[in-house]
């Protein structure tokens, strides 16, 4: 690859990971994530809530936590790029070693699989589903699962769910 596509390239990750740092600090800082349930919905407590009122505030957090995981996924990928372009082994496929085509790196710079090796590892992961999907997740049914892979909680779980962000004097008084 020419050196200024390079420099081009390494100009263009840059750019996009101080984007999605944005991206991540909004919606981890106190306006998003970081809200209180209370605070998120305006009310002074939760107490008096139907569940279903909460569910509804419940599915925003769930599909903002499902776009943090994404941008943070992102993130890695930019930065994993980064450090092939600094260690002189950008452009080459991370899983079978064959040169990206200078197409595909200019079209996703932070790509660090060829085409085939990209596809057969959708192939292989039969649950890969689409990141919209992935948001629409509890309370309605999927598992749901944080940064250490621990299960939050499974669709099962929701009107409990509810209830810890909620309050958890809820369920004692009724
Ligand atoms: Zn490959």
């Amino acid at each position: 690859m020419k050196k200024q596509h390079l420099q081009d390239l390494h100009q263009k990750l840059e750019a996009e990971k101080s984007e999605l740092l944005e991206v991540e600090a909004r919606l981890a800082g106190p306006d998003g994530l970081g809200a209180s349930m209370t605070d998120a919905t305006g009310e002074l407590s939760a107490y008096d809530n139907h569940p279903g009122d909460s569910g509804s505030e419940m599915y925003e957090r769930s599909k903002d936590l499902g776009l943090l995981e994404n941008t943070r996924q992102q993130i890695a990928e930019i930065e994993e790029a980064l450090r092939a372009i600094g260690e002189g082994n950008y452009g080459y496929c991370h899983n079978c070693g064959q040169s990206i085509p200078e197409k595909r790196l200019l079209a996703l710079p932070r790509t660090l699989l060829c085409v085939q090796c990209k596809r057969e590892q959708e192939d292989r992961d039969a649950d890969h589903r689409p990141v919209e999907e992935e948001s629409l997740a509890p309370p309605f049914g999927r598992t749901f699962t944080d940064d250490e892979d621990s299960v939050i909680f499974d669709g099962e779980d929701a009107w409990e769910a509810v209830a810890r962000y909620g309050t958890s004097s809820y369920i004692e008084k009724r």
